[in-house]
């Protein structure tokens, strides 16, 4: 019986290993391999450009691999050929992955920090439909659809608008330069953050949204800290904004987990919150015990007005593609200072009946909390 088993099993391994799908999955090992050296040749145009060596704390380096796909296969291998080539790892905060739809292209992005320039690299996706000997072969120019080099420091633009016309007006960063410049400006700042510049990657671009979400994340986590095991952060986003990308992330608050419900306000709602309450009234936030079935909620108010005033960009006279970069970086100094902008317009506890109701289609949250 045993050696009648035996038998079976090696005729069946005969069988997998003349199968068309163990060849399949030997060519898409070749394919990785060149994904692999896309980012190789990427990191080392970079490194010429940018004039970097190995191992440089200068550079920052965003790309959407292992986000973006390329005919229908993954992209993470380019990952370590940028690693291989240059020595940065995420580890090191210098190294970012930006969300994007699988379907988009596949792009690196390269920053030094000493100079102010900047690299975009985006691959022209039939040049991995090749061997890789084929591969190997090819030009930069092939391999690539675009190679675009420019001044990707914020106050190096404003001082010299034309380049930043140029630069934001010309797409050179093929339509990701809001996205690029502000991203690489924040971590060029001493006082950036790893978790802020994750949540920012997550989010696709670093807007004031964005930094309103970790002024909400900072307040709430000082009025109602979390404080054991059976607590948790539940976010009725009402209205939404960009700053429910930053809380689910930080937060582990995922749509698909109840920890956060996402609904928005009609014009006429919004303008009649306003009045009553002079700020943008920006969502519940519940600190919930799950044992205990009950929890804290604060009704939140962000004050843009006064955020626009903070910053200088209520009457902002420079080019328009820098207002939103500058109060990105003027924001910063208000990090940890949430309450310049943010108010508690109501606290009250909740049950499971009420979470319930703040959580319902049918239901109006704001309506159930008392304050619409
Ligand atoms: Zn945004």
């Amino acid at each position: 019986m045993g050696a009648n088993m035996n038998k079976k099993i090696i005729t069946l391994i005969l069988l997998i290993t003349m199968m068309p799908g163990i060849v399949l999955a030997q060519s898409a090992v070749s394919e990785s391999t060149i994904v692999d050296e896309l980012g190789s040749k990427a990191a080392k145009i970079a490194m010429e450009e940018l004039k970097f060596e190995k191992g440089d704390r200068n550079i920052l380096a965003l790309t959407d691999a292992g986000y973006a796909e390329v005919n229908g296969l993954t992209t993470q291998e380019a990952l370590s050929g940028i690693a291989k080539e240059t020595g940065m790892n995420e580890g090191d905060g210098n190294f970012f992955r930006v969300l994007r739809a699988n379907n988009k292209p596949l792009w690196f992005f390269f920053f030094n920090k000493a100079t102010g320039y900047a690299i975009y690299i985006e691959v022209e996706d039939k040049s991995l439909k090749r061997s890789s000997d084929e591969f190997e072969a090819m030009s930069n120019d092939q391999i690539f659809c675009k190679i675009s080099r420019a001044n990707a420091d914020l106050r190096y633009l404003l001082n010299h608008t034309d380049e930043g016309n140029a630069t934001f007006n010309g797409k050179a960063f093929n339509g990701n330069e809001f996205a690029l410049v502000g991203i690489a400006n924040i971590w060029a700042q001493p006082q950036s953050t790893f978790d802020f510049l994750q949540a920012a990657c997550f989010h696709d671009h670093l807007c004031p949204g964005v930094t309103g979400g970790y002024m909400i994340a900072k307040y709430v986590e000082k009025v109602l800290p979390i404080t054991n095991g059976s607590e948790s952060y539940k976010v009725i986003a009402i209205p939404q904004w960009c700053k429910d990308d930053l809380l689910q992330l930080r937060w582990d608050a995922t749509p698909g987990k109840s920890g956060m419900f996402v609904m928005a306000l009609t014009d006429a709602e919004e303008k009649a919150l306003n009045l009553k309450y002079k700020t943008d009234v920006s969502g519940i936030y519940v600190r919930w015990n799950e044992t205990a079935k009950k929890g804290d909620a604060l009704v939140l108010g962000f004050n843009w007005t006064t955020m626009y005033n903070l910053t200088g960009t209520d009457n902002w006279k420079g080019p328009s593609w820098a207002t939103m970069l500058v109060m990105d970086i003027r924001m910063m100094d208000y990090w940890n200072r949430p309450e310049v902008a943010i108010s508690t317009l109501k606290e009250f506890t909740v049950d499971q009946d009420m979470l319930a109701m703040m959580q319902n289609a049918g239901m109006h949250p704001l309506k159930v909390a008392g304050v619409l």
